[in-house]
């Protein structure tokens, strides 16, 4: 099956909303196997509206329409379509019974342009919407399927979910599945990791390796079309297993994740606690973690310690490190980390330094940036980056390195 998504709205051509429906539809299509060849977005005019059915007849023999299903004057996809297909709206009881039941439970007054949502194509299968009034429908004529589906997606996603995808899979012809998982990696640039699994990008086509990077981290999708989910797995899982042994090291985690995430749950696995002192980061790394539910068991708190000033008083950094080795100094960092674990009596110190930009400092290029990380039994670790990005980059960039470095310690730690 061929599909062609029309979502139907003026307030998505003029901007005020997103085509989320879209999206969502789109993915649902990926995983079920229908190719999706093109996105349509119309407006309320059922002139404009019939040319873009003409159209999808022309490439698709599955057409989705999203939106105007709804009671008002300008809701008008179900009109439309059946003047252009010769079919008749009819009352379809079940929808007229919710309908009514719908305003009794909710206290309201029904008017008359509210039955008009219980019409549906004749001949149609109906999708009975749960979420609101209007119910969706799918129909086939001339070996096209239509399915129209209302434009709230609180009403959409739980119709197609429950209803719609059922409806399709039985029409479809060949039931192959697709299935796809992300590998997130973080220490290795894209195209390091690009050149590192070249052969298996190139020669793959069952399951598909594809890259992508944003932020400063790389992710593999890989997907896979068969039968049924497991063998989909099995491929992906073949696959998984070719790629982590050759750049394994830099993976973290699979699917909707981070650095952060994960280090809070590695910490909270191993019941240690974390005591931060940030410099250039100013807090970003206390942010991050606290920003996650959970927090509270593994965070003990931390010290922005922005100025020189501030390092000696609230850190006690002492005066003959900052003046030997200057404050983006591995031995600062160091300092930095040891005294916060110790003041806050935390398991772990952690300390970000260094110079964000945009000018240079102590003689040191923008970009150089150190981070410490101690432990209670005294192991100490410092790491020098060389970052190349804006002033806030550099920023962001520091606090994945210091969830990074941690990370990659506690999982060594556990092997
Ligand atoms: P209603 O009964 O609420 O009128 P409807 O089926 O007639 O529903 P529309 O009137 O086209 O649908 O859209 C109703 C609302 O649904 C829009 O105001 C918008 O908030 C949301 N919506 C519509 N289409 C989309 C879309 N493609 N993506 C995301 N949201 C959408
Ligand atoms: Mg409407």
């Amino acid at each position: 099956m061929d599909a062609e998504i029309i979502a139907v709205g003026s307030e998505l051509l003029l901007g005020q909303i997103v085509n989320t429906n879209g999206q969502f539809l789109s993915r649902q299509f990926a995983e079920m196997g229908v190719n999706v060849f093109y996105h349509t977005v119309v407006g309320d005019n059922p002139d404009r509206l019939k040319k873009a059915i003409e159209i999808a007849e022309s490439r698709a023999n599955l057409i989705v329409f999203t939106g105007g299903l709804g009671p008002t004057k300008d809701d008008l996809t179900k009109e439309t379509i059946s003047g252009h297909l010769g079919k008749k709206l009819l009352y379809n009881q079940d929808a007229l019974t919710s309908i009514v039941a719908y305003f009794e439970k909710t206290g309201r007054k029904m008017t008359e342009n509210n039955k008009k949502q219980a019409l549906v194509l004749e001949g149609s299968d109906v999708l009975p919407n749960d979420h609101g009034m209007a119910p969706g429908m799918v129909l086939t004529k001339s070996e096209i399927t239509y399915m129209l589906l209302p434009g709230p997606p609180s009403e959409m996603k739980p119709m197609f979910l429950s209803y719609g995808f059922e409806a399709l899979y039985d029409r479809l012809e060949n039931h192959d599945r697709i299935e796809s998982k992300v590998l997130r990696f973080f220490g290795i640039g894209e195209s390091l990791l690009e050149t590192e699994i070249e052969d298996l990008l190139v020669n793959q086509t069952n399951p598909t390796i594809a890259p992508l990077a944003a932020d400063g981290e790389v992710t593999l999708r890989i997907t896979a079309k068969d039968v049924s989910r497991e063998k989909c797995m099995e491929l992906i899982n073949e696959a998984e297993q070719k790629i982590l042994k050759r750049v394994g090291e830099y993976h973290y985690g699979n699917e909707q994740t981070s650095l952060v995430k994960e280090l809070v749950k590695e910490l909270t696995a191993r019941k240690l606690t974390v005591a931060a002192a940030e410099s250039l980061t100013g807090g970003m790394f206390q942010e991050e973690l606290t920003s996650l539910p959970g927090a509270g068991k593994i965070f003990k708190g931390g010290i922005v310690s922005y100025t020189n000033e501030t390092k000696a008083k609230l850190l006690e950094i002492s005066e003959e490190t900052i003046a030997q080795y200057g404050v983006v100094s591995k031995e600062c960092a160091v300092e930095m980390a040891v005294n916060v674990r110790r003041k806050l009596n935390a398991d772990i110190g952690i300390s970000f330094t260094g110079v964000a930009g945009p000018d240079q400092q102590e003689g040191k290029p923008v970009g150089t940036v150190y981070i410490g990380i101690v432990y209670r039994d005294g192991r100490q670790q410092t790491e020098q980056l060389n970052l190349s990005g804006s002033r806030n980059q550099n920023r962001k960039r520091s606090v994945k390195y210091g969830c990074h470095y941690l990370l990659k310690n506690l999982q060594e730690d556990q092997n």
